[in-house]
């Protein structure tokens, strides 16, 4: 069964900072034996991607090393208004962390939000995590200035419901939910273990978990969230949250419509067609992945191209496994094998550029800066 080059848009590939739990390589890697064949980085690295030195470090990382096709995001603070709204047409978005994250990447004073939905391009991507109270503050906001917000990770039924809501009523979101937040939940934490099952946002109750599979229609996109940390990290005394989500996305939601609980259209949708125009991304040529539908096998992190060492899913059954990934016509991973190199990758904001006629018509009346000093 041949379906579309998946494009993930929220990965955390830890370079530069965190080489340790994954890097530009191993993480493209990850995403081409997955599936992936576009990948949109998270600013939150150590340094975290705030400015135009620390955007060219990590776009130098992934020029020299990514194995598929990508974007850097770069993350809102309180004091780079204006730097991040200059770097907009360079970056796969930007990032504004309202909630539940650790460093100087918060914002938690609502004028700071106010001046990045004001100055930040209308056409590009602004992704929000906003958790619960948060999620109807920031949609407010954006409704305020009016300008599309993009809400990433949504977990609960009343972020559900308020979502489905604010589409009705004509606002201007769209959201993603990851494969844990549909397929594990707090039932699952005394198997997990306590480290083990550390993420953000946590792991909700079942009737959450239902909430959103009653409300796929909701789903703009399926985003993997995929945040490394090592097996020894999570199992240590102060567990970092997050959790690999690169190779395990496809065969779960594949197993999930063998199993009828969506179909094959609504699954391309959410992995595909939605991520493309959402995140105005322009079209990969040539570009396919190659799946059987029929294999059955047992998820072992052992099979696994992260560096990360471990998976939430260990020991589970699923059904199909991608044979194939085709990118920009070469074979990029066959039978267990990631053949693309690094350096294959391309940077797509600066691809968007020389492909203009590829792009949706809204998007090709849209100014676009010139590109400069590119070898
Ligand atoms: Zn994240």
């Amino acid at each position: 069964m041949r379906l579309p080059g998946l494009i993930d848009v929220h990965v955390h590939l830890r370079e530069p900072g965190g080489t340790h739990k994954e890097d530009w390589d191993s993480g493209t890697a990850a995403a081409l034996a997955g599936g992936f064949t576009a990948v949109l980085a998270m600013p939150n690295t150590q340094p975290p991607v705030t400015d135009a030195a620390t955007l060219a470090l990590a776009l130098a990382a992934a020029r020299s090393k990514a194995r598929c096709d990508y974007a850097q995001y770069v993350g809102a603070g309180a004091d780079n208004v204006e730097t991040a709204a200059a770097l907009a047409p360079r970056a796969a978005g930007l990032k504004m962390y309202l909630d539940q994250t650790y460093g100087p990447l918060r914002l938690d004073d609502m004028t700071a939000w106010g001046a990045h939905f004001e100055r930040w391009p209308a056409h590009l991507p602004i992704v929000a995590h906003a958790e619960s109270r948060t999620l109807a503050a920031v949609i407010l906001l954006a409704a305020l200035f009016d300008r599309p917000v993009h809400l990433a990770h949504v977990a609960l039924r009343e972020e559900i419901v308020l979502i489905r809501r604010a589409k009705e009523r004509g606002l201007k979101v769209t959201c993603e939910v990851t494969p844990h937040h549909l397929f594990l939940s707090q039932a699952d934490i005394p198997s997990l273990g306590t480290g083990r099952s550390e993420v953000r946002p946590r792991l909700a109750t079942p009737a959450d978990v239902q909430a959103l599979w009653d409300n796929l229609d909701v789903i703009d996109c399926f985003a993997t969230d995929h945040a490394p940390h090592t097996a020894a990290e999570k199992d240590g005394p102060t567990p970092p949250p997050g959790f690999p989500g690169l190779e395990t996305a496809l065969p779960l939601l594949l197993t999930a419509v063998e199993e009828g609980r969506m179909t094959k259209d609504e699954l391309v949708a959410r992995l595909a067609t939605n991520p493309r125009r959402i995140f105005n991304l322009p079209e990969q040529p040539d570009t396919w992945i190659e799946v059987d539908p029929d294999a059955e096998y047992t998820i072992r992190a052992a099979d696994a191209h992260t560096r990360c060492g471990w998976t939430p899913f260990e020991g589970r059954r699923v059904r199909g496994r991608v044979e194939r990934v085709i990118l920009r016509g070469q074979v990029a991973y066959e039978d267990g094998k990631v053949l693309a190199q690094p350096g294959a990758g391309r940077d797509l904001r600066t691809e968007a550029k020389h492909s203009q006629a590829s792009l949706p018509q809204h998007q090709t009346n849209q100014p676009t800066t010139q590109r400069t000093n590119q070898p």
